[in-house]
């Protein structure tokens, strides 16, 4: 698609061409007469040329709407295609101009905007959307671009000032400030200034009083506090509003929760939460969780069933072969079948992704609050 229109913007760039020479009274180009000049910029963008084909295009005198529509389309093919510095040069072009339209100066900054966004260059990015801004104190790209800018730049404060006028959804809004407060949790919990903590939690859950995040650092702040029965209560709440941050959290709550008692509380937990969603993407914390409370042999039946019956996850097989090998050794100990297959099982997960974004199915090893690729929040699964 992409190429296709490529292909047409020649023709895109006659039709701007030509009006522009009437709109500027010079002789017109008799029908069968086109410009050398276009013919030339055409031929190299077609021979893969395009820094000889924007020499030409970009030296031209006369501007339309339409000529300045397609500079603003190149620019973007440009920039979709991954060649950020050849977007650079038009939409720093166009921006040049004297004699654009608000309309399409507006256009051309944001853009100019997104192509420094895509850059990298946060600071250069920052202060076109700014600059814009200045102008249009409204204006939804802008607020939306500066709001991305100030995620990645992990400045929350100035983060959720744009999430105001970045959309008209109340709900959204409140997902991305209830995660912003989140962050700014997280680092006062690290610091340990938790009357600060608790202040920022308790604007999140007005916000959003149905977030697992939310829970999940409610939690945090209790055992911080030394309050494990009240945390827990907080961490089992989180995995029953979102059954897949167990995984995440399994790791964290055998630390916490280490007495045999406690471990058997977690294991109950674990397998009334599985066995009520019957989610396979629960069975690799259970199994995690029975081996930690020793309950192993218990659970024996139930991953056998599973791996019969259900698509568990690669993290799930890796779990299961290694308790099968165990079983296996415990009844014979020379035979190593199942421990064979579990380390080849092993080998292989180490180099699949284990999360996947549900939104534009980017994978990564590490579960994220935030997907890398899209910037959606909550939208990173098991994979
Ligand atoms: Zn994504």
């Amino acid at each position: 698609m992409q190429e296709i229109l490529f292909l047409l913007l020649p023709l895109a760039f006659l039709s701007g061409w030509q009006s522009a020479r009437k709109r500027y009274k010079k002789p017109p180009t008799p029908p069968d007469e086109i410009p050398q000049n276009f013919v030339r910029g055409v031929n190299y963008l077609l021979n893969e040329q395009p820094d000889k084909a924007l020499d030409i295009f970009l030296n031209y005198p006369d501007i339309d709407e339409n000529t300045a529509d397609t500079f603003l389309a190149l620019g973007n093919l440009f920039r979709s295609r991954g060649e950020v510095n050849r977007a650079l040069r038009v939409h720093q072009y166009l921006v040049s101009r004297a004699d654009l339209g608000q309309g399409q100066r507006l256009a051309a900054m944001t853009a100019l905007g997104e192509d420094f966004f895509a850059a990298g260059l946060l600071d250069r990015a920052e202060s076109v959307f700014s600059e814009i801004l200045r102008t249009q104190p409204h204006y939804e790209p802008a607020c939306m671009a500066l709001r991305l800018i100030y995620e990645k730049l992990q400045e929350w404060e100035k983060a959720r000032e744009m999430a105001s006028c970045a959309t008209h959804n109340p709900e959204q809004q409140a997902q991305w400030i209830a995660h912003y407060l989140c962050e700014q949790a997280q680092v006062l919990l690290k610091e340990r200034h938790l009357f600060k903590v608790e202040e920022k939690l308790q604007q999140a859950t007005q916000l959003n009083e149905h977030s697992a995040r939310v829970k999940v650092l409610w939690g945090d702040l209790a055992v911080e506090r030394h309050q494990k029965d009240q945390a827990l209560e907080y961490y089992q709440a989180a995995v029953q509003q979102e059954p897949r941050l167990l995984e995440m959290l399994s790791e964290r709550l055998l630390t916490i929760y280490s007495s045999p008692f406690e471990r058997e509380v977690l294991y109950q937990f674990a397998l009334n939460t599985y066995q009520h969603t019957q989610d396979p993407q629960l069975l690799a914390p259970l199994i995690k969780i029975a081996q930690q409370a020793e309950q192993s042999d218990a659970i024996s039946v139930l991953v056998l069933q599973a791996l019969e019956k259900t698509k568990p996850t690669t993290r799930a097989m890796v779990r299961a072969s290694q308790l099968l090998a165990q079983k296996e050794q415990q009844i014979s100990p020379s035979i190593t079948y199942t421990a064979t297959l579990a380390g080849a099982i092993q080998r292989l997960a180490t180099l699949a992704p284990e999360f996947k974004c549900e939104s534009c199915g980017y994978k990564m090893h590490d579960f994220l609050w935030r997907c890398p690729a899209c910037h959606q929040w909550d939208t990173v699964k098991n994979d």
